[in-house]
């Protein structure tokens, strides 16, 4: 259940996506595009959940999650987490407000091994994971895979690796049911992929 923001709080969003927009690449995997569709999906994750969920956290928290994320960085949440901070700093938020934010972008990422402690935080994390899913999701990991001189055989074993055990560490109920259908679908594209890629060795 979302509870909506006044009228004050969306014009804070809309000058903080502002300054967002100017500050994430147009293009690849983790671009604006990225953070327009993890938007969307929280938007959707938050109206299925049950319980409130905070809009004017989760929409700030959308906009800055990857903020400071460049090749090679060593804790993106982390430093997006701070960087949020300091974009925020100029708007006039309560204290607490900003910590959300911060606690939601500092959690969100598997790599950095914390866990959401809120459920704004648990809504960002598996929409940026069902981000990765699906057809989207399918064509970000050979984005990456172009990006970084992966081989077809590398990115299936990515698949597998990685992306097909996203559907297991999704937070929310919404969020799981999007994901393992998202999930369904690579799947359905992996056994094609595989298939002609096998046919390819034996033909050559
Ligand atoms: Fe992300």
């Amino acid at each position: 259940m979302l509870i909506e923001m006044g009228e004050e709080k969306r014009r804070i969003v809309e000058r903080v996506e502002k300054i967002a927009k100017l500050l994430y690449p147009k293009a690849g995997t983790h671009g604006w595009e990225h953070v327009e569709r993890v938007m969307a999906i929280s938007l959707k994750i938050a109206s299925e959940e049950k319980s409130p969920v905070d809009e004017f956290v989760l929409r700030l928290a959308c906009l800055l999650h990857d903020v400071s994320r460049r090749k090679g960085s060593a804790d993106h949440a982390a430093e997006s987490a701070e960087a949020a901070e300091e974009i925020l700093n100029g708007f006039g938020l309560k204290k607490e407000e900003v910590e959300r934010v911060k606690e939601a972008i500092l959690s969100h990422s598997f790599s950095g091994g914390r866990s959401p402690r809120t459920l704004e935080g648990a809504i960002l994390s598996d929409a940026d994971k069902i981000d990765a899913l699906g057809a989207v999701g399918i064509a970000r990991v050979f984005e990456y895979s172009g990006e970084n001189g992966r081989t077809l055989e590398e990115s299936v074993k990515h698949f597998y690796e990685k992306i097909l055990k996203l559907p297991s560490m999704m937070l929310t109920l919404p969020g799981k049911s999007i994901a393992e259908e998202r999930a369904k679908f690579v799947k359905e594209f992996l056994s094609k992929l595989e298939e002609e890629i096998s046919f390819g060795k034996a033909e050559s």
